[in-house]
């Protein structure tokens, strides 16, 4: 008998149709003899009504009150699916984050799970029960109400799958498993059987949003495979893909899929005095009002000052720029300025550990459609370029063709 943990994502429970027929998929996993624990996200377009909502009202207000708000698409979803699995004669029980309990760390709307208790959860699946557990949502210390960040429920299944030390981490979606980039941008794009930790991780933090980048790490760290899948299909024979560890891969290609993002925002401050510590000054402000920064430069110095440009995640560009200004003033900067409608695009493959080129192709490939790069960094396994966010498409549709990956 196997334990599995299976998440459906916002349109997989759209409707009452979707959730009775994910009741009945969750019913023939069951008859088969497993162990089986559902998690569920909100219904689609659910999130953002409420995000809409607290907008209309405090859009500058506290994140506690703003956790409650949102957590509570998923309150839905965990008693809808299992009202339908009690319909269908299957003796099903929901948990909220809070019942189970999901401990996280206090950041409200991007908290981190510190711990799961998973001794109820066990009781209950000991007892035949099927579980339904709310995604996205957990409770810190104090029993404050948290969410995990957009896309948290991929890191509720994963890390329930850690914990309760499940045989397979099912994720199903709208689409039957990881392309070579996002389906709806390139038609064309590849579907991926397998691919690594690594890749998908990669993948994930340069903008594929098919999983939550906190999912995967989860993933990587704990060594849980994932497979993604389509609720939409049956369940025999459906494609899917597995992201699992590197070793378990023969085909090691160069480039596997083109990732994107377009919610860049880049901040440049020039004139800044060229001495050890001003990094820190620059970007110390920026970390304490809580904003990620992505990528950095700091051009060589000359006539001891120099210029200095990162990207923030746009949301969060009118605050970074406030607070870069402000810094910019007490250096004695000469100008500081921004573009809050920039993009990135990212080439990925473990491949490129072995292969030199790589970059001075997707290079040559985006100078021939006259599309300028702005900002360049690389990793082991990836090279990602930012560029104005109207060029988008094109990159992306340009880079797939140049690495041959509607053939992969
Ligand atoms: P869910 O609501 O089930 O969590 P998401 O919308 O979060 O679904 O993720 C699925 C979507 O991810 C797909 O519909 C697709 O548009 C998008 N996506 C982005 N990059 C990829 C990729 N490389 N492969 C597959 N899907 C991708
Ligand atoms: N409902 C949340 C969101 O829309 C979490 C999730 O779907 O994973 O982001
Ligand atoms: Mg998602």
């Amino acid at each position: 008998m196997a334990l599995i943990v299976q998440k459906y994502g916002g349109t997989s429970v759209g409707t009452p149709e979707r959730i009775k027929a994910v009741a009945e998929r969750v019913i023939r996993w069951k008859s088969k003899g497993n162990d089986v624990v559902v998690v569920v996200s909100a219904m689609s377009g659910e999130t953002n009504r409420l995000i809409g909502l607290i907008n209309a009202i405090s859009p500058s207000g506290s994140a506690r009150e703003k956790d409650v708000i949102v957590s509570t698409g998923e309150q839905v979803t965990i008693g809808l699916l299992s009202l339908a699995l009690q319909e269908q004669g299957c003796d099903a029980k929901s948990y909220t984050g809070g019942q189970v309990k999901v401990l996280t760390d206090n950041s409200h709307s991007k908290a981190r799970i510190e711990s799961i208790d998973d001794s109820a959860i066990r009781d209950d699946l000991a007892a035949g029960k099927v579980i339904v557990v709310a995604g996205f949502q957990g409770v810190d210390e104090q029993g404050n109400i948290t969410t995990l960040g957009r896309g948290g429920s991929d890191t509720t299944a994963v890390a329930l799958a850690v914990a309760l030390k499940a045989d397979e981490c099912q994720i199903y979606t709208d689409v039957d498993g990881v392309y070579t980039t996002d389906p709806r941008v390139v038609p064309n794009a590849s579907h991926i059987p397998k691919l690594s930790l690594e890749e998908m991780l990669e993948m994930a933090s340069q903008g594929s949003k098919v999983l939550q980048i906190r999912a995967v790490e989860f993933a990587h760290k704990y060594d849980m495979p994932i497979r993604v899948l389509s609720s939409f299909d049956k369940d025999e024979n459906c494609k899917s893909t597995l992201v699992t560890r590197e070793e378990d891969i023969m085909e090691k290609v160069i480039v596997r899929g083109v990732a994107f993002n377009r919610d860049e925002a880049q901040l440049t401050i020039t004139g800044v005095p060229d001495e050890p510590g001003v990094a820190h000054k620059i970007l110390g402000p920026i970390s304490d009002a809580n904003i990620e920064v992505d990528m950095i430069v700091q051009n060589v110095g000359s006539d001891n000052t120099t210029d200095f440009t990162f990207t923030v995640h746009r949301n969060e560009y009118d605050k970074a720029k406030e607070i870069l200004c402000e810094t910019g003033n007490k250096l004695g900067a000469r100008e500081c300025s921004g573009d809050n409608k920039m993009a990135k695009v990212s080439i990925v493959g473990v491949g490129m550990r072995s292969h030199a080129g790589v970059a001075a192709t997707m290079f040559g490939a985006l100078a021939k459609e006259g599309i300028n790069i702005r900002m360049i960094s690389t990793s082991e396994i990836k090279v990602a370029v930012v560029i104005d966010e109207k060029y988008l498409e094109l990159a992306v549709r340009t880079l797939h063709d140049e690495f041959d990956l509607d053939k992969s």
